[in-house]
């Protein structure tokens, strides 16, 4: 819980000293929702969810004949649990073996960072892991995992590219998912080449990249995982969808919050698809192996506000 408190410290600079200060006294006003408004928009908590939230503040406002601003606080904080609980699934992964899991995400969002983290993070819950150097499109991507590899005693398949004809990012996986099979492993973490959603040959690859995987073991990828940067704010929601549409995401990794002031990104991410939202599984709170927790709706909102 430390960690998460430590993380979000950006977040609850801005958006908790706001808060603070507009909870501090006085009564409950039209004035009071219109600034609350503008500092849910500001932490890029979006409109939708801005919106929804006012409106239970308004209901429980209502309902328990509240008057005081220091009286919303509280109430603010359920309103926004209430919200983001619905994101909180963490991973069944007792039912596959190996559970395959695909790591996507645009360059530079934290996707070979995480793949790490989340490599320590089942090591230590004592699962043996493997990981599928699938990112064939940057040469750097392939070292980077195989050094983290080493270093840690991890097992990457990593065959050794071609220069004049990169290897097929499929036939890598494919390649994995047999050796994790054959030695008895727990976890495959197969990463993937970064992806501008607007590069749609690209976005076709990934496809036939999970349809390959399904070859090798048919109901896998188990979890196909996006890793989105909190950074991007409201970009992060139109990446969900993107993805969500080419390949049918199941699971989000959040990471950059320590360095950010935009947490309330989480709940635009939670009202995007009301009926089906994807499950948060992990937050990236830092750069070092360990800055990685599993999703808590209540730690994160109390980590928030103080
Ligand atoms: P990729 O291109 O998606 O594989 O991104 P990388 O894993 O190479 O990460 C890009 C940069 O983001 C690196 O400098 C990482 O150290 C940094 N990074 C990744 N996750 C986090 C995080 O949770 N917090 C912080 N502060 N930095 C992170």
């Amino acid at each position: 819980a430390d960690k998460v408190r430590h993380g979000l410290s950006r977040t609850r600079q801005n958006l908790g000293k706001q808060l603070s200060g507009l909870f501090g006294g006085g009564k409950i006003d039209e004035a009071l929702y219109e600034e609350l408004e503008t500092i849910l928009l500001t932490a890029d908590t979006g409109v939708n969810a801005t919106n929804r939230l006012l409106e239970d503040l308004r209901k429980q406002v209502k309902r328990d004949g509240l008057s005081d601003a220091a009286q919303l606080k509280k109430a603010l904080q359920e309103a926004l649990i209430t919200m983001l609980a619905p994101l909180e699934q963490p991973l069944d992964m007792t039912k596959e073996k190996p559970f395959v899991i695909m790591i996507t995400g645009v360059n530079g969002v934290g996707k070979t960072t995480s793949i790490g983290k989340l490599a320590k993070y089942f090591q230590s819950e004592g699962k043996s892991v493997l990981l599928a150097a699938g990112d064939t499109f940057r040469a750097a991507a392939r070292e980077q995992l195989i050094v983290w590899g080493e270093r840690n005693n991890i097992a990457v398949i990593a065959p050794e590219n071609d220069p004049n004809n990169r290897n097929d990012p499929a036939a890598v996986i494919f390649d994995a998912v047999n050796a994790a099979k054959a030695r008895n492993i727990d976890v495959v973490l197969a990463d993937t080449a970064g992806r501008l959603t607007t590069q749609l040959h690209l976005m076709e690859e990934i496809k036939k990249v999970k349809r390959v995987i399904a070859k090798a073991m048919p109901d896998a990828p188990h979890e196909v995982l996006l890793v989105l940067d909190a950074n991007t704010g409201q970009n992060a929601v139109a990446q969900v969808k993107a993805f969500d549409e080419a390949l049918g995401v199941t699971g989000l990794v959040l990471t950059k919050l320590d360095g950010t002031a935009k947490g309330g990104v989480i709940a635009a991410i939670a009202t995007q698809h009301v009926e089906n939202p994807p499950a948060l599984r992990f937050l990236g709170v830092g750069e070092g192996v360990d800055d990685l927790r599993p999703f808590d709706a209540r730690e994160f909102v109390e980590a928030i506000f103080d």
